[in-house]
């Protein structure tokens, strides 16, 4: 058994020390004592839509739950901003620089690398990944895997088996993960192991696809625009140049189900696609839910303004409502495992890819360094053991997941890894050396929505950011002062300081992480 070798000794408990050198073989002994991880990580759901983070738009009682009996960090960030280079960086602990999945139309991800699941389960986790993957290559590393092909479809979804089998289940995805996951954890895991079980969720990606028995929800709200909604992108080309804008570049028939027979739009075609695999009375329900709106929508012929604010409250209650689904999923996997009396031996963990825009500077989608899209919700309830509690405000990136969990299950951390264990803000220490800048790279351009190729570094305060390629760029933040990033003020009169601190800052992460076609890129 792995764990009773030496070297796992300090993570058993006085008792079950005892026990295992003397051959007992009662239950209370054959309890793992290394924690179990369950990471439950969704796809572009942002804090604005968490309740426990932000009050405005939404109620998420489930998610709730994780952060109140938990922790909540507040400064939680990607280093790149977008599926699968986010869930490489993850995977590896490293940044995309070194574990090459750049983008998502180009990169395939290399499973010969190490990664944090492939540790677990030689140091004698059991391992398993379900729902989304999006890495082009298949899982490696896992006892047991069942993933969706690419971005998976919210209706009666296809899965692709270890066997190599793709098989289509009737169903909602959000329900059809967590019944995969439930299933693993109740009928095939071997209980006398520790174990790490990734739920990976399409939600809430677009084109924000409710389930039926959801659609009626929040008709009545009315949200209420993000203050810069109307954006002008002064000072900021990038984001003038990005096409990701509610007002001029949302489908209103693939995001927001404006369909009928005798309209045309550029994504209609993927739209018939998804809604073609509904069944009979799934497709009666969205249509006599969709087709009066679509009816009125038409009839009503809304322009500028008034048509740029009817679609934020579309897309608001469509995010919304495919987010009730996703909420109450995460409540049953909570469920599970307090019925279980699991909880106080799991660190259950609720993170997304990334951020998202709902609304801020006029916008949906991510890939910006900009707050809304590097920040990332990171709610955790704990183990037995650490004591942290509430809010957690120090900075962290998703290549510290792998490193704190290796830590967490008493494996050591590799070298070659860029994040840090986590563990020590888990036990509510706040150590004197934590890290003061975070490091961001996206690469996908020229692409879907535009967004123009930029590294950077995020302080605790302020934030520079290198537009570059096709374009040559640089932005100046002052979080406290601008923290909606209005305000480009590089180059400003009084700003020499601080830009010379983060350039150098910038020059010691680039070279710390050794991102050479960053640093090719950077003045002398
Ligand atoms: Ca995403």
């Amino acid at each position: 058994m792995a764990f009773t070798t030496s070297h796992m000794l300090p993570w058993l408990t006085g008792a079950t020390a005892l026990a295992s050198l003397t051959g007992c073989t009662t239950k209370q002994v054959q309890q793992p004592v290394r924690p179990n991880i369950v990471y439950i990580m969704t796809d572009d759901h942002t804090a604005q839509m968490m309740s426990c983070y932000d009050r405005r738009y939404v109620s998420t009682p489930n998610l709730d739950r994780i952060a109140a009996d938990g922790v909540r960090f507040t400064q939680s960030f990607v280093a790149n901003s977008l599926s699968g280079p986010s869930r490489a960086c993850i995977l590896t602990g490293k940044h995309s620089c070194a574990n090459r999945f750049f983008d998502n139309t180009t990169c395939v991800f290399d499973t010969t690398q190490l990664t944090y699941p492939k540790l677990l389960r030689k140091a004698g986790y059991q391992t398993a990944a379900i729902g989304k993957w999006h890495l082009e290559s298949l899982p490696s590393g896992f006892d047991f895997w069942k993933i969706v092909p690419g971005q998976g479809d919210y209706y009666n979804p296809s899965f692709i088996l270890q066997t190599g089998d793709t098989v289509r289940q009737e169903g909602y995805l959000t329900n059809l993960i967590t019944d995969e996951a439930i299933d693993w954890m109740e009928h095939r895991r071997n209980p006398d192991q520790p174990f790490c079980l990734l739920i990976h969720h399409k939600a809430q990606h677009r084109n924000w696809m409710a389930d039926t028995c959801h659609l009626a929800l929040y008709e009545d709200q009315e949200f209420p625009l993000p203050e810069n909604f109307f954006d002008d992108y002064e000072g900021r080309p990038a984001a003038e140049a990005a096409e990701m804008r509610i007002a001029r570049d949302m489908d209103l028939i693939y995001d927001l189900k404006m369909y009928q027979e005798n309209r045309q739009s550029r994504l209609r075609p993927n739209y018939e696609a998804f809604v073609g695999r509904m069944n009979k009375e799934q497709r009666a329900a969205w249509d006599a839910f969709y087709r009066p709106i679509a009816e009125e929508f038409y009839r009503s012929n809304l322009q500028g303004k008034e048509l740029a604010q009817w679609k934020f409250n579309r897309y608001m209650r469509d995010y919304a409502k495919t987010l009730r689904s996703l909420d109450e999923n995460v409540g049953r996997v909570l469920d599970y495992l307090e019925e279980h009396n699991l909880l106080d031996n799991t660190l259950v963990v609720y993170t997304s890819d990334q951020g998202f825009y709902m609304g801020e500077h006029g916008w949906f989608d991510k890939r910006f360094m900009y707050e809304e899209s590097m920040h990332t919700p990171l709610i955790m309830r704990l183990p037995k053991g650490y004591e942290a509690k509430g809010d957690i405000n120090e900075l962290v990136q998703n290549i510290d997941f792998g490193p704190t969990f290796l830590d967490l299950a008493g494996v050591q951390v590799p070298e070659e890894m860029h994040g840090v264990s986590l563990l020590p803000l888990l036990r509510g220490e706040h150590p004197k050396d934590w890290r003061k800048a975070l490091y961001y790279h996206f690469y996908e351009y020229p692409a879907e929505h535009m967004v123009k190729r930029h590294y950077g570094v995020r302080g605790q305060r302020y934030k520079l950011i290198h537009f570059y390629n096709d374009i040559d760029v640089w932005e100046l933040y002052d979080l406290q002062e601008d923290p909606t990033e209005m305000h480009n003020i590089y180059g400003q009169p009084g700003t020499e300081e601080i830009t010379a601190a983060l350039m150098k800052e910038l020059k010691r992460l680039q070279r710390q992480y050794n991102d050479t076609e960053a640093l090719a890129t950077m003045p002398e």
